[in-house]
C-alpha cells in the first residue's frame, strides 16, 4: 500500500505541474454523477453515429485527419484574412483550401474532467473515439486520476487509430510539426496516463514511472509506417538505433529515403521551426511533408491512414504572437490543398482543431484593414478606411487581434502602439489577463470534410464521435 500511495501522490503532482505548464490549474475532482450521464451520452453519441452511417454508403480507401493545434474558428477567420492578404487581396472574400469542403460541423470539446481541454484528451477522442481526463493520452477516463495511473502503466484502453489501420492491413503515416511524442501524435500510436512521459528519462526524473513505457519508445516499437515531425531529443542514440527502417534528419534526406521500409524523419531537436522562420533551415513543410507521405503510402492497394498536425499554431497563440499562429494556418492550409491535389476521390479528407484559444478578432476595422494592423474603422463620408486610427478610453490605437488572457497586458500607461510595432513578426498582442502563458479555449471548433464518408459528419457532435466514425469506417 505504500508504495501505491506513494505513486499515487506522485501522478497528482505530476498532472498538476503538467496542467500548471499549461496554465490550466490542477482539476482532480471530478462529480461522481457524471460517469452516469457521460455513459448516457457516450450511447447517444454512438447511437448518432450509428444512424448517420446507414446513410452513407461510401467507404474510404483511405483517410486523412488534419489538426490544427488550436486552430479555434477565430483563427481561421484571421488566417483566412492573413492568407488573402498576402495574396493581394482585401483578404475578407478570400477561400483557404479547406473551406471548400463540402462538409461541416461544430464539435464539443471538453474533456471528461475539463470544460476547457488539452490537446491529449482531444485527440484522444478525435482518432480513437473516447473522451478522456486532460492530459492522458489514450487511457480510458476514471473520476479518480490516481485509481487510473494504478491501473497499470498504460491504464485502461482501447485499440489506437494506428491498430484499427493496421488490423484491415492499411498503411499509417503520422505528421506533425511539433515533437513527435508531444500529445497529439502521439495519440496515434501510444497509450500513458500523462503527456508528459515522452523521453526514457521521463520515467525516472523527477517521478518514478519503473516499469512504463515512454511515448518514444512506443514509437519505435510501433507498426507506423512514416512518421514525420521534430523531437529528436525525446529518443535516446540506442532507440533511434532500433527503429526497424530508416532514420533522416532533412528534407533532402527525407526524398532520398528508401521505398521499401519504414521511415523516421526527425527534424528538429525539439519542435520544428515555426513555418514563419522554415526558410533558413533544412526542414521540409507541412505540405512537404504530406505529399511525400501520401506518395509513399499510396503504394499501399489496401490503402492508409494518416494524421497531419500542424502543432505550432498552439504554441504561437501560447505566446500571443498572432502572426505565428497565423504563418502556421497558412502552413496546414497549404498541406490541405496538396492532399487535394494528391489524394484520389477514394480519399477521406478531415480538418479540425483539437481546441480553440482565447484568441480574438474585434473593433470595427474596415473592410481589407491589415490583419495584424491597427485598427481603422469605416470612413462614413468616403466609405472607406478613415485616415486616422480608431482610438480607445485612453486615446490609443488598439489592433483588431488579441488575447483575452497572456503575457502583455494592455493598461493605461502602456505604450503608444504603431503599425510599425504591431505589424512586426515577434508583436505579442495584447491581453486583458496576465498569464506567463496564454490559454486553450472552450468553445466548439469546426470540422470540414470531403470524400467518401464525408456526409457522415454534420451538425453538432461530440469529439469523441469523430474517432468512432472513423473506427466504424475501419471495420471489416
Ligand atoms: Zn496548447
Amino acid at each position: 500500500m505504500a508504495v501505491k500511495f506513494k505513486h499515487m501522490r506522485r501522478f497528482a503532482t505530476l498532472l498538476c505541474l503538467s496542467t500548471a505548464l499549461l496554465q490550466i490549474g490542477c482539476v482532480a475532482e471530478n462529480s461522481k454523477n457524471s460517469n452516469s450521464s457521460d455513459s448516457e451520452r457516450v450511447n447517444q453519441a454512438q447511437n448518432h453515429s450509428d444512424s448517420l452511417k446507414k446513410n452513407a454508403d461510401e467507404t474510404p480507401k483511405n483517410i486523412i485527419v488534419f489538426i490544427g493545434d488550436g486552430m479555434g474558428i477565430s483563427t481561421i477567420t484571421a488566417g483566412r484574412i492573413f492568407v488573402g492578404q498576402e495574396k493581394g487581396l482585401k483578404g475578407e472574400e478570400y477561400e483557404l483550401s479547406f473551406d471548400k469542403f463540402p462538409q461541416l460541423a461544430l464539435i464539443k470539446t471538453y474533456n471528461t474532467n475539463a470544460q476547457v481541454p488539452d490537446s491529449a484528451g482531444t485527440a484522444t477522442a478525435i482518432l480513437s473515439g473516447y473522451k478522456t481526463n486532460i492530459g492522458a493520452v489514450n487511457v480510458r477516463p476514471n473520476e479518480n486520476l490516481d485509481v487510473m495511473f494504478l491501473e497499470g502503466c498504460g491504464g485502461d484502453t482501447l485499440p489506437t487509430l494506428t491498430d484499427r489501420a493496421k488490423a484491415v492491413e492499411k498503411s499509417v503515416g503520422v505528421i506533425s510539426t511539433a515533437r513527435l511524442t508531444h500529445a497529439t501524435p502521439a495519440v496515434m500510436y501510444s497509450h500513458t496516463v500523462s503527456r508528459d512521459i515522452e523521453a526514457e528519462k521521463d520515467l525516472q526524473d523527477p517521478f518514478d514511472y519503473e516499469g512504463c513505457k515512454s511515448i518514444s519508445q512506443q514509437l519505435i516499437e510501433s507498426d507506423v509506417d512514416i512518421a514525420l515531425g521534430g523531437g529528436r531529443k525525446e529518443f535516446s542514440d540506442e532507440q533511434v538505433a532500433a527503429w526497424q527502417g530508416t532514420v533522416v534528419t532533412n528534407a533532402p534526406e527525407m526524398l532520398a529515403a528508401p521505398t521499401n521500409e519504414p521511415l523516421l524523419g526527425l527534424f528538429n531537436s525539439s519542435h520544428m521551426t515555426f513555418h514563419a522562420d522554415r526558410a533558413e533551415t533544412e526542414e521540409p513543410s507541412l505540405a512537404d511533408m504530406t505529399t511525400f507521405a501520401i506518395d509513399r503510402l499510396s503504394a499501399d492497394e489496401d490503402g492508409y491512414v494518416m494524421m497531419v498536425e500542424a502543432g505550432r499554431i498552439d504554441h504561437a497563440h501560447h505566446g500571443s504572437n498572432a502572426y505565428r499562429a497565423l504563418k502556421d494556418l497558412e502552413a496546414l492550409d497549404e498541406a490541405v490543398a496538396a492532399a487535394v491535389a494528391k489524394a484520389g476521390n477514394d480519399t477521406l479528407i478531415l480538418v479540425t482543431a483539437d481546441h480553440s484559444h482565447v484568441f480574438t478578432m474585434a473593433g470595427y476595422p474596415a473592410r481589407g484593414n491589415p490583419i495584424l494592423g491597427l485598427v481603422r474603422s469605416v470612413d462614413r463620408e468616403t466609405g472607406g478606411p478613415a485616415a486616422d486610427y480608431q482610438l480607445d478610453e485612453d486615446g490609443k490605437p488598439y489592433t483588431t487581434l488579441g488575447y483575452h488572457n497572456g503575457p502583455n497586458v494592455r493598461e493605461a500607461d502602456s505604450e503608444v502602439l504603431t503599425d510599425n510595432m504591431v505589424q512586426a513578426p515577434d508583436y505579442m498582442q495584447q491581453t486583458a489577463v496576465r498569464l506567463g502563458s496564454e490559454t486553450h479555449a472552450g468553445e466548439d471548433v469546426a470540422l470540414y470534410a470531403t470524400g467518401p464518408g464525408a456526409a457522415l459528419f454534420n451538425g453538432v457532435m461530440e469529439q469523441d464521435e469523430i474517432g468512432q466514425i472513423l473506427a466504424d469506417l475501419l471495420a471489416d
